[in-house]
């Protein structure tokens, strides 16, 4: 089924994969288009019963109790993120030569002529800041623009609400892409595009490395002006290499160092971009100093600089002005559990990094800080821990270790650091994290940081990362003198 604006989905039946908050936003959306539209869903429970009775009553057809097979007449299948490739159902799709597509795959093929281009951003870890990061630089520069991605409106319903209400439509959208939608999103052509970072994640999902790093790839494929790398990553610039882009475009590296000609870097505290301006093998533009990143949230780790950068040069590549760069840095406020001070006392900092689920993330928060009692554990997802355990031992103090898999860290910990003091907690409870926290203040020294970086996902003792973080952030709350 070919579909290239809103009115060629009415009428045409859709079928919605998944009755969770992506499935049903994509099927109320689409009905809205007139499309008539089955969702369905493998599970039967009182969950999923409440949200098809108020489908069902918006004129939406749900089928509970199996997502295998395909309902008659399908013409297209809308996936969601938790719907691996191997599903029964795709291959159904497969067998009867109707294609599946995501929400970012609709929302695309919903854009009308002279909508807002995208801008689009992708990696391990550091999406969310980045994309909030350049949406904050291209509003300085007076466009109208969002960030959007797996936060906030949907991204069907910001195409479709564009220019509605008397509202102007935006000019530029800053999108965020995991490699689920990037996979099921063929058609998507970004104006310019960043790959922050590779590291092994949801290779449950994506079955292999290379299967991973090829969805994360197509972000680049037809990119106009600039596909933006991670020089550190070379993975990242093989990417760029393997895709098909439009003449003209350009490669783009990122560096904390000083850049070459066609990068964006660090020199003497001031990010530098040496790649749009005139003369790229004389010339470098000053953009921003570092410390104008997210001022008030205290000195920026090594991570989020490179998030910055990478922001910038997509910015750059849309030809915001180096002025605009700095105030959108500045104006930028990092979310919450994304290395947030929580607090400071008798000189040790509590830093909530909560966010950090796996081994890479965690990495990079440890590698931001000199001395660090460090509190980990969880679900490690197929995880090993010795290379982060290796390259981070030198700075840690102590470690605190919560959670099922914590065994895992505790091995590695025993392998590469020794002598590094270790509180195994032998308790999943939600309490735990008081106790984690206590043990960590006991442990820390003045001038210290205990960090929360848990390498590990929160669902064993929590419900998500963010009540991770709220737990420790209330810990640290908690604490009395007698604690450090
Ligand atoms: P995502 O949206 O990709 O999950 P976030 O911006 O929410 O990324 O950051 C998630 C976590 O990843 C942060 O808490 C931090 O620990 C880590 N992180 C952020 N940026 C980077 C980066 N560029 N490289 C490595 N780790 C990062």
């Amino acid at each position: 089924m070919t579909t290239q604006g809103p009115a060629d989905f009415a009428g045409r039946h859709l079928t919605v994969a998944g009755l969770g908050v992506s499935g049903i936003s994509a099927a109320r959306a689409l009905a809205g288009l007139g499309a008539h539209v089955t969702v369905v869903d493998g599970g039967d429970g009182d969950k999923q019963r409440a949200a098809a009775r108020e489908l069902t009553a918006e004129g939406i057809t749900v089928r509970l109790g199996d997502g295998d097979t395909l309902p008659e007449g399908t013409e297209l299948v809308v996936t969601s993120p938790g719907w691996k490739p191997d599903s029964p159902l795709f291959a159904a799709a497969a067998a009867a030569g109707v294609d599946v597509v995501g929400d970012v795959e609709i929302a695309w093929r919903l854009r009308g002529p002279g909508a807002a281009a995208w801008l689009g951003i992708t990696g391990t870890n550091g999406k969310t800041t980045t994309v909030r990061m350049l949406a904050s630089i291209l509003a300085a520069e007076g466009l109208r623009t969002l960030a959007v991605g797996n936060i906030g409106t949907p991204i069907i319903d910001v195409v479709l609400g564009q220019g509605k209400d008397g509202e102007p439509p935006y000019d530029v959208l800053a999108v965020e892409l995991s490699s689920y939608q990037l996979h099921w999103a063929p058609s998507v052509r970004a104006h310019s595009a960043a790959v922050l970072n590779l590291a092994p994640d949801h290779l449950d999902w994506h079955g292999s490395m290379e299967a991973y790093a090829a969805d994360k790839g197509r972000i680049y494929e037809g990119n106009t002006v600039a596909c933006v790398y991670n020089a550190a990553d070379k993975a990242t610039e093989d990417l760029v290499r393997e895709a098909d882009v439009e003449e003209g475009c350009r490669a783009i590296g990122f560096t904390l160092g000083t850049p070459g000609p066609s990068q964006l870097g660090v020199v003497d505290g001031i990010l530098v971009d040496r790649a749009f301006v005139e003369n790229r093998q004389k010339q470098a533009q000053e953009l921003a100093e570092v410390s104008d990143i997210a001022p008030g949230s205290g000195t920026p780790a090594p991570h989020n600089i490179a998030n910055a950068l990478a922001a910038a040069a997509l910015a750059r590549a849309f030809g915001v002005r180096p002025a605009a760069v700095r105030d959108g840095l500045r104006a930028f406020h990092p979310d919450a559990h994304r290395i947030q001070i929580v607090a400071e006392r008798d000189g040790v900092t509590y830093i909530d990094d909560s966010k950090a689920t796996n081994t890479h993330a965690a990495e990079a928060s440890l590698a931001a800080y000199e001395h660090i009692v460090w509190i980990a554990g969880g679900l490690a997802k197929g995880a090993t821990f010795d290379e982060l355990v290796q390259k981070s031992a030198t700075r840690l103090r102590g470690a605190v270790l919560i959670g099922a898999d914590r065994a895992l860290i505790r091995e590695a910990l025993a392998r590469h650091a020794p002598d590094v003091p270790v509180v195994d907690l032998d308790r999943t409870d939600t309490g735990a994290m008081s106790e984690a926290v206590r043990e960590a203040a006991r442990l820390a020294e003045p001038g210290d940081t205990v960090l929360l970086a848990p390498a590990c996902a929160s669902m064993d003792m929590f419900v998500n990362y963010n009540k991770r973080g709220e737990a420790f952030a209330e810990a640290v709350g908690e604490l009395t003198a007698r604690d450090h």
